[in-house]
């Protein structure tokens, strides 16, 4: 890779990496991306011609109002049907018969679903909400942990032509509430109970201090799945008692192109929540491509997201993508370290996984244990290893690549958004020609896909090497459609800094190569001395030294500089905080991205404020660093003690001075 100042962070350590390079297979690549540029539209029905279609679409784009983008308009389909009738023929590899969720409990427990058995819940659910009184576009919340129940009522709903309204079982009851109220849901569909690190948690409790404050709704339908006694209200259902007499066939909706299948709310990493809403034909369509694209899917793979359904990728890569493509999926209700820290590596050994998809945050979690840990694990059955959510710092992505795949697994780093529906940036195994991997870039964006890096002030393409936001510059079929009942919203958040086109609100640039590498938020950009830093390439800075999982950085105001680094650091196993190390990181960072990088503060910390969705949320860091007393929405913030001791740790310091 070439030198370049703009990246002198990332590439230096990428070259102290040995170089890592991986030459994938396949030859088509560069001929896909051009007949993807030259024919945008028809690239793209092609790609739809692989769904189900009721009735073929009139005209693909229309885009006659931005950024009011209508997808394959005049197309009828059922997102239900294409990811399960589709199975139930004889010629289709048995698809029928095999597996399509694998699920396993946090204690261990599995339990299976054939392509067939998913297919006969759906239709009984659907069949069953539709006698409670659910009708085509009526808006359902569903609150559920991980269990096979929260596809199949997905499902169910896009069987019926209902609106889908996922809350992530995490959510307090607040959270449940804003959500309800937004999209006007008619029924809330929770659990009696589910388990976290070995404690019951009480959704229907959550859910019933919820629906004092939300009139739309008009039934609670419950899962029995922890067996704990719960309040029974006058709205409330049991799940098991509504699919009793429930018909065995339920006559899939057809619906437009245009349907909406689901409202889901944004992370929050940057602010309040977005209620994005996605269509039903360009989404999937979007899907199909996507994921055959980059994974390159196999008859007999076994496929390990770790995502929650709660979140995009979980409805886009655990529930629409992989159950069109009819695969094998593992579902896991818990979290990475529970029992003990080694719980993806057990299940992959366990269930023979052959595609791992995972976060960042969730391998920064495991590198802080050490190799000894996944080292003792049967991993032999992987051949692909992925990675979502947040940038990938090139170490990680080097101990990802050997510790876990011991260097014969490719590993994808997927760059995409709740709003764009599905990946957009990603090495393609199924299509690449053979390219060298660099790791912590996300390498190129999919054919059909028109990424641009741009200069803040006049939107114009920059050069190489240099810095910009990342940006959409034509419509693509996954993309959002709105922001729930909100048009002006969406208009002005994505559409208005540059005119029609899409602002990502990410921070990137493009090496000689062509490589993309994700640099972080533009919200966060560090304005140093007149220079613009992005918080990646310090953070992986940090995270390249021998004593540190997990780095955030932030910035205050500085009287000489404008703005002064400051860090949040948490340790690895084995080392302890001392002034010393303070001074030896500060010098490291120094030589490693430049004396313009010198932090002037680092703190250490047991732990960084999160999403739940396990993104940094580093604008609460800098509002505590900026004295504010008011840091903002942080209803989607994963444990509230993590921004305590934040908070001391910057006092503590700032005391002593
Ligand atoms: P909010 O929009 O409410 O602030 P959010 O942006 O965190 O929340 P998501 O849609 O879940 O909500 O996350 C998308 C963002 O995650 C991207 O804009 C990007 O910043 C980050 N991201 C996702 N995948 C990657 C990746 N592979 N590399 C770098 N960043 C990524
Ligand atoms: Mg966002």
């Amino acid at each position: 890779m070439s030198e370049s100042s703009d990246l002198s962070g990332l590439s230096k350590i990428y070259e102290e990496s040995g170089k890592v390079r991986i030459s994938l297979e396949g030859k088509k690549f560069n001929k896909i991306r051009k007949y993807a540029e030259e024919h945008f539209e028809q690239f793209w029905a092609e790609q739809a011609k692989n769904l189900v279609w009721f009735k073929e679409w009139d005209k693909i784009l229309d885009w006659r109002d931005p950024p009011f983008a209508k997808w394959f308009v005049g197309g009828k389909l059922n997102a239900c049907v294409n990811c399960l009738d589709r199975h139930l023929t004889h010629d289709n590899n048995n698809i029928k018969n095999k597996a399509a969720i694998i699920w396993e409990g946090e204690n261990g427990e599995n339990r299976t679903f054939t392509y067939y058995q998913l297919y006969r819940s759906v239709n009984i659910f659907a069949n069953a909400l539709k006698n409670i009184g659910v009708m085509k576009d009526d808006r359902v919340t569903i609150y559920l942990p991980m269990v096979p129940e929260l596809p199949i009522a997905m499902l169910s709903c896009a069987r019926i032509g209902a609106i889908h309204n996922v809350v992530f079982s995490g959510f307090s009851s607040q959270a449940l509430v804003n959500r309800i109220n937004d999209s006007k849901s008619k029924i809330v569909i929770t659990a009696d109970g589910s388990y976290r690190r070995g404690k019951l948690l009480e959704l229907k409790r959550t859910v019933d201090e919820a629906i004092a404050d939300t009139p739309s709704v008009e039934h609670v339908v419950v899962l029995k799945r922890a067996s704990n006694i719960v309040r029974t209200g006058s709205k409330d259902v049991w799940w098991h008692d509504i699919i009793e007499n429930a018909s065995q066939y339920c006559e899939p909706e057809v619906v437009d192109s245009s349907h909406p299948l689901y409202i889901l709310y944004t992370s929050g990493t940057t602010g309040k929540p977005k209620g994005v809403v996605h269509d039903t034909g360009g989404y999937l369509c979007h899907l199909n491509a996507t994921a055959k694209w980059v994974y390159n899917f196999r008859k007999d793979d076994i496929y390990f997201c770790t995502a929650d359904i709660g979140w995009v990728t979980g409805h886009s890569y655990i529930v629409y993508a992989p159950l069109m493509h009819g695969v094998t999926e593992i579902m896991y209700d818990g979290t990475p370290d529970y029992p003990k820290p080694d719980r993806y590596w057990k299940i992959v050994e366990k269930h023979g996984a052959t595609i791992l998809h995972t976060t960042p945050t969730a391998l920064r979690m495991y590198m802080k244990f050490g190799d000894a840990i996944p080292n003792s694990f049967d991993l032999s059955s992987l051949r692909l290893l992925g990675t979502v959510g947040e940038p990938i710092n090139p170490d990680v992505w080097i101990w990802y690549f050997k510790t876990i795949g011991k260097e014969n697994c490719p590993v994808i780093d997927t760059w995409w958004q709740t709003e764009t529906g599905g990946i957009m940036i990603s090495a393609c195994t199924d299509i690449e020609e053979s390219i060298p991997m660099k790791p912590g870039s996300a390498t190129f964006p999919l054919p059909g896909i028109h990424m641009d890096i741009v200069d803040e002030k006049d939107g114009s393409s920059v050069a190489s090497n240099r810095k910009g936001y990342l940006v959409i510059r034509k419509p693509w079929p996954g993309m959002l459609t709105t922001l729930w009942q909100n048009d002006e919203k969406y208009k002005d958040t994505y559409w208005k800094k540059y005119d029609n086109i899409y602002y990502t609100g990410d921070y990137a640039l493009s090496d000689s190569d062509g490589y993309i590498w994700l640099l972080g938020r533009a919200d966060d950009v560090l304005k140093i001395a007149g220079h613009r830093l992005g918080t990646m390439e310090l953070e992986s800075a940090f995270v390249s030294h021998k004593s540190i999982a997990e780095a955030a950085v932030t910035s205050m105001p500085d009287e000489k500089k404008g703005e002064s680094i400051i860090a949040f650091v948490v340790l690895r196993t084995g080392f302890s905080k001392s002034d010393n190390l303070r001074k030896e990181l500060i010098d490291y960072i120094r030589n490693v991205v430049g004396p313009i990088a010198t932090p002037n503060e680092i703190y250490f910390v047991n732990k960084l404020p999160k999403t739940r969705s396990g993104k940094i949320m580093r604008r609460l860091l800098k509002s505590i660093a900026n004295g504010a007393t008011e840091t903002g929405d942080v209803t989607t913030i994963e444990d509230g003690t993590s921004l305590e001791e934040v908070r001391q740790a910057y006092n503590e310091m700032h005391k002593n001075i």
